[in-house]
């Protein structure tokens, strides 16, 4: 059964690529029926934060991700990682490094000087404990295979390999006892029983040195088997360099706060970073769910399209309850809002809105309380032959009994009959008396949205 993991370090914002990587998880779990997990990070306790934590469960959940357990906290497992490592050591698979900080340093000078790469020279690797002096501080370092090769067959990569001595005998344990990131993903990961690890190709390396710590504690006890691992390309910007802040990488909650981007959205563009299906532009969660494999995730870098983003965005509102984003946009508008109201208007705000403040904005007219401004553009139409029409219009629509579109709409259009006007010299200055703006929804839509009563207080504040 598929289980898959999405690791974050709390250390800042849920940002797009952490998310495109849950999302590649959780997707992947639930097309497969198996299980999403959700482990915390946590170790660097100066750089985590609770509310880095807090910011990024609320950016899985506002995104739809559900997981399948409570999360689980890496800096509570200390324990269990000192007890893998005290096992690899036992066993021989890992062993007692002595050497002083300062004899490292001089090890690097040394090697630095001789245009060597920067590594551990496994100075300890065959000593015998014995020979440091007793009371000597130790790390724990893994004793990774010198010959051959260690070959990752990654689903998204293909097969990578590495040359065994290129791998240094890195650090399990320092020398404060506490376990160090490398060997805690390790035996979260076997311990969760992740089958999958599905993550960023800025952690390929890290697997070659990931593998080893199994396939030893396969080899002691069994039960350690290697996860698929699948590295996916990172999100670039549109410049080609790798996305960052610069690139406005800020929090998933930004692209709802600032752009006013829903879920749906977002969720439907980050599956589209890295993956497709044929050139399907729109997947709903279900069609998501049922499409997404892993061997359909390209192994070049995808660039993140804001414009693409909003489209979509677009789209999905047009898509949208409209109850729902009745309810979403609005705390966004200033005057008190009847949401039933909101709700059957949205049907013609949202054609017009790429986003929710689009929404909120574009829905406002409808609950200025009276006398209000009229704003610049607006103002400017309203000269006396305009109002002059707008009083002809009222006594029109006073007169009329069946308040409805079609009963609005040829009234009205009679009337511009009658007075030899095209219908937009009627039209232009009711949208201004009944919205206070310009631009708006089709007037009728906006005269049967106000109701009788509202549209005729609001033409006769502007007419003659
Ligand atoms: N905590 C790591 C990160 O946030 C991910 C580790 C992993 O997926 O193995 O980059």
């Amino acid at each position: 059964k598929v289980v898959t993991r999405f690791a974050p370090s709390p250390t800042g914002y849920l940002h797009l690529g952490g998310a495109r990587t849950a999302l590649f998880n959780w997707l992947f779990a639930r097309h497969h029926g198996g299980k999403a997990l959700l482990r915390i990070e946590d170790t660097d306790l100066k750089r985590s934060t609770q509310d880095a934590i807090d910011k990024i469960i609320e950016g899985l959940d506002w995104l739809g991700l559900d997981y399948d357990e409570p999360p689980v906290f890496q800096s509570q497992r200390a324990d269990r990682h000192r007890e893998v490592a005290l096992q690899l050591l036992e066993a021989g698979h890992a062993y007692k490094c002595f050497a002083t900080p300062d004899e490292l340093e001089a090890m690097r000078t040394e090697q630095r000087a001789n245009r060597q790469p920067l590594r551990y020279d496994g100075r300890w690797r065959d000593r015998d404990p014995a020979e440091a002096p007793a009371g000597t501080p130790f790390v724990v370092r893994l004793k990774t295979p010198i010959e051959g090769e260690t070959v990752i067959d990654d689903a998204v990569q293909g097969k990578v390999r590495v040359a065994n001595a290129e791998l240094d005998d890195y650090v399990l344990l320092r020398a404060d006892g506490t376990p160090t990131y490398m060997l805690a993903v390790v035996v979260d990961d076997h311990d969760m029983g992740c089958t999958h690890i599905i993550r960023g190709d800025d952690h390929l390396n890290n697997a070659f040195r990931q593998l080893p710590i199994i396939k030893a504690m396969d080899s002691i006890e069994g039960g350690w088997p290697e996860p698929v691992y699948a590295h996916v390309p990172l999100i670039h910007g549109q410049d080609g360099a790798k996305l960052s802040k610069r690139h406005g990488a800020v929090g998933v909650e930004a692209y709802r706060d600032e752009l006013g981007v829903l879920p749906e959205a977002l969720f439907n563009y980050l599956i589209r970073l890295g993956w497709g299906h044929g050139d399907k532009e729109e997947f709903t969660r279900d069609e998501a769910v049922a499409l997404f494999d892993i061997d359909a995730v390209g192994k070049s870098p995808s660039r993140f399209d804001l414009k693409k983003l909003l489209n979509l965005n677009a789209h999905h509102i047009r898509e949208a309850d409209d109850t729902r984003l009745a309810q979403l946009v609005a705390p966004e508008i200033e005057c008190a809002v009847d949401l039933d109201l909101l709700a059957r208007a949205m049907p013609v705000i949202k054609v017009r809105a790429k986003d929710t403040h689009e929404l909120a904005a574009g829905a406002a007219f409808l609950f200025k309380q009276r006398p209000f401004d009229l704003d610049a553009k607006a103002a400017a139409l309203m000269d006396d032959e305009s109002r002059q029409r707008l009083t002809l219009v009222s006594q029109r629509l006073a007169a009329e009994n069946d308040w409805t579109m079609e009963a609005l709409e040829a009234t009205t259009k009679a009337l511009a009959e009658e007075l030899q006007l095209g219908l937009g010299k009627l039209a232009q200055p009711l949208r201004a008396a009944l919205t206070g703006t310009t631009t708006s929804p089709g007037i009728f839509d906006v005269l049967v949205l106000l109701g009788r009563e509202e549209s005729l207080a609001r033409i006769d504040a502007q007419a003659a």
